[in-house]
């Protein structure tokens, strides 16, 4: 094995401290998800990073809902974040696991504290809970249920259990400190009653257990040795520990947070994306121009593109945006050598070859990958008409325009120089046809070498083309204005996101584009087959992304 030259992220610093100072066996991981919707790309990087440290220090990644909120839970997403994950290459094995399988275990860790006289019953309403708590500059004020015994705190918990009182008459309060600096200290809540019906439990029960107390115990249980949370839970940390502390487990669980994933101009609130799905301005949680999972698996992003992404945005403490041009660079580089370059023309004329015979079609080699020769050749039918970009042809160039003009000659990729003789408008001026003549002797790869051209354009035949439809995508919200309209909050919707341009031309080899198949689109970028709309006599592809940038990785530290 070669030696790691790699530094450290703080989070292996703080896991290699642990196993070298005995707190740790076996490192374990865990990502919690809320049922409550689809997963984006933040939480990818959640993901890769909780697995990617199980495995890296041979230890065992957990999959676990935190379905404790029966409120905003679905099933339906339970299977869709599975799917998610999977898709990413996070594997969870045999480590499956619902927080609500605990709500017995969360039960029995309530009354233990209890007992210790470490929780009461309160039944001070949500309103004097607020009141009491106090403020940042100011301390909190005692409840004064704080002093019941425990034997009535037993009883009512109990009650409460029972289903005796209604939703939010009575709540169980952790007794910690109400004058402390620290506002999740004083004194919180630790269970709630809420006649609810939940997706696992049922009716079951009637009090569901506060975040802040579950997540520890379900920790805790999994024996997880790292929690590793988003940095808005560093304040909460000291409930964390006093919970795991309190309830006296043997190997409490560390939690360490890590600055959340954001992208510049790139909506990933629930709650906005929920409203885009309901006014339908995009087609569903997965629309291409979206960055859920789903959306970016839509539109031809592969799972080693976004590992790759979240290995470059690195672990921090501190919160910062990252480009959109990252994650667009990560794909290039991950599909310039996997995928075949095809040529499609999506605003096509035609290209008449004046000195071709006619009904006469050979079938010319192309490599697939030119800088890959493992993908292979394939055939490309080639006729008398073709059709080529309207852009490739123009009447009067400007300077510097090496594509065809009358009396200029280019090549026609893997196949032969063709020089412009004349070309043909329609009634309102549109150039509708173009004529050439051919040169038989500059076939590709027949070592032609008499003279040189300035152009190669791309094309498809007529005779066997594809017919095909292709989604260009842009950001979906307007940059210059940024995402939220500052008057009322709003997004600022590019009007132009998404541009559908029908009736393209793909040679042959098209038509077999199964959904999610991706491509290279000479000199276009690369595509992707829609795996919502595309079907096989009606091919739809989405355009991942375009070939030109001017990214630049940001200089490693
Ligand atoms: P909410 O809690 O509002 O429903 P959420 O995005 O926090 O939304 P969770 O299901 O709670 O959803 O998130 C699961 C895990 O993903 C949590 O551990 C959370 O910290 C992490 N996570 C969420 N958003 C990001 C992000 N942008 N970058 C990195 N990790 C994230
Ligand atoms: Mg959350």
């Amino acid at each position: 094995m070669e030696d790691e030259v790699v530094s450290k992220n703080f989070i292996e610093q703080a896991i290699e401290e642990d196993i070298r100072e005995g707190h740790c066996e076996t490192v374990r991981t865990r990502f919690p998800p809320e049922p409550n919707g689809y997963l984006h790309i933040g939480h990818a990087k959640s993901i890769l990073l909780n697995y990617g440290l199980a495995k890296k220090y041979h230890g065992e990644f957990n999959m676990r809902f935190d379905d404790t909120n029966p409120t905003k839970e679905k099933t339906e997403f339970v299977e869709s974040i599975l799917e998610d994950i999977r898709w990413l290459g996070a594997d969870w094995g045999d480590r499956l696991f619902f927080a609500s399988d605990y709500f017995g275990q969360m039960y029995e860790a309530a009354v233990k504290l209890i007992k210790k006289g470490k929780a009461y019953v309160s039944d001070l309403t949500a309103d004097q809970i607020r009141e009491y708590r106090g403020t940042l500059t100011e301390s909190g004020k005692e409840d004064p249920n704080a002093w019941r015994g425990v034997e009535e705190n037993l009883r009512l918990f109990e009650e409460m259990k029972d289903g005796k009182y209604q939703d939010g008459e009575m709540v169980l309060r952790a007794r910690i400190d109400m004058a402390s600096p620290n506002i999740n200290m004083r004194d919180p809540v630790l269970y709630r009653v809420a006649h609810m019906t939940h997706h696992n439990t049922g009716d079951r029960w009637c009090i569901y257990p506060m975040y802040d107390f579950a997540h520890p115990i379900e920790d805790a249980i999994e024996g997880v040795s790292h929690s590793i949370c988003t940095l808005e839970f560093e304040d909460h940390r000291p409930l964390y520990d006093w919970v795991v502390r309190e309830l006296e487990y043997e190997r409490p669980p560390r939690q360490i947070e890590f600055a959340k994933l954001y992208l510049t101009n790139v909506v990933t609130g629930k709650r906005y994306i929920k409203k885009l799905v309901e006014e339908k301005i995009v087609d569903g949680w997965d629309d291409p121009r979206l960055v859920s999972i789903a959306a970016l698996r839509r539109r031809g992003f592969t799972p080693e593109s976004i590992q790759r992404f979240v290995e470059l945005c690195g672990v921090s403490k501190a919160n910062s945006s990252v480009d959109y041009a990252m994650l667009e660079y990560c794909i290039r580089e991950d599909l310039k050598l996997k995928r075949s370059r095809m040529m499609v023309v999506l605003d096509p004329i035609k290209l008449v070859i004046d000195n071709y015979p006619e009904g006469r079609v050979e079938y010319l080699d192309a490599a697939n990958n030119l800088e890959n020769e493992e993908l292979g050749t394939r055939k490309i039918p080639f006729g008398r008409e073709l059709y080529i970009e309207r852009e490739d042809f123009m009447e009067e160039p400007p300077k510097k325009y090496f594509r065809l003009f009358p009396g200029n000659e280019v090549r026609l990729m893997h196949a032969y120089f063709v020089k412009c003789e004349s070309f043909r408008k329609d009634a309102d001026g549109n150039v509708v046809e173009v004529h050439c003549t051919y040169d038989p002797e500059t076939k590709a790869g027949s070592g032609f070498t008499g003279r040189k051209v300035k152009g190669t354009i791309h094309w498809a035949p007529v005779e066997g083309a594809v017919q095909c439809e292709a989604r260009l995508y842009e950001n979906l919200v307007d940059e210059e204005k940024g995402v939220y309209n500052k008057e009322d909050g709003s997004l600022n919707l590019n009007p132009d996101s998404l541009k559908i341009v029908k009736g393209c031309y793909a040679e042959p080899a098209l038509a077999e584009a199964k959904p999610y198949d991706s491509y290279q689109f000479v000199r276009q970028g690369f595509f992707c087959a829609d795996a919502k709309d595309s079907k096989p006599d009606a091919l739809v592809f989405n355009r991942i992304v375009s070939l030109k940038s001017s990214y630049k990785l940001p200089t490693q530290k």
